[in-house]
């Protein structure tokens, strides 16, 4: 399977090649397809193996379909990752993959960066959010952003995420979101804990391992 039968926004196109990607890699190839066929996916997958695009293209396509962000929405698209430089890597491709689009916007909430700017980014409204999750619940605990309006969720080394405590603030997003979602889970490893939290939150995933 090529980009191009991918049936992408040509904008996403566009920048798919101005990033110089031009063939799928194996992970891509197995999961943007059904990411963007509207199904939940289970990736077995690390770090290296191309994953970043292969979930941050379907997510941005997702995000071309819902109704535009206004001032005081919250995001269409939420991202969890374990720590602030992975969440940075994922912020820079969603831009890289977003840059042709008009008024597209990405949020990045991490900790030990200033949570003032954070609030008032998110409080204008963007469509994706790319958060560690004791900053995202601290932003929704405040008030800074919302729930209400999450159709399409990442949980990305979410076998990291568990081991660095991150369980209860993921059960927190999962649970109080709105029915209607996506969900693509990512993980290098698939320990009980991780297939417990796949039966609980995906529906009828779609098992890739590369
Ligand atoms: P990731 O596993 O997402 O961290 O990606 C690993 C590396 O592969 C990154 O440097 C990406 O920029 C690069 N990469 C991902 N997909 C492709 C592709 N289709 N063609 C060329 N390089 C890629």
């Amino acid at each position: 399977e090529s980009f191009t039968d991918m049936n992408l926004h040509t904008s996403i196109m566009k920048d798919i090649a101005f990033h110089g990607y031009t063939t799928p890699t194996s992970i891509q190839a197995q999961a943007m397809p059904v990411a963007l066929s509207g199904r939940d996916l289970l990736g077995c997958a690390e770090t290296g193996s191309g994953k970043t695009a292969a979930f941050t293209i379907p997510m941005i396509q997702h995000c071309l379909a819902q109704p535009p962000i206004r001032r005081g929405d919250g995001p269409l698209a939420l991202v969890l990752a374990p720590t602030r430089e992975l969440a940075q890597q994922i912020e820079k491709e969603v831009k890289a993959f977003s840059r042709s689009l008009d008024s597209f916007k990405t949020a990045i909430v991490v900790g030990g960066t200033n949570i003032s700017e954070q609030r008032s980014e998110l409080r204008a409204g963007v469509n994706i959010v790319v958060a560690t999750p004791g900053r995202f619940i601290d932003h929704l605990q405040q008030g800074n952003t919302s729930l209400l309006r999450i159709s399409f969720v990442i949980l990305d080394e979410a076998d990291r995420m568990l081991d660095m405590g991150f369980e209860p603030q993921i059960r927190e997003v999962m649970q109080n979101i709105p029915k209607k979602h996506q969900t693509l889970l990512f993980s290098a490893t698939m320990p009980v804990e991780i297939e417990e939290l796949a039966q609980e939150y995906l529906t009828d995933p779609v098992r890739i391992k590369v």
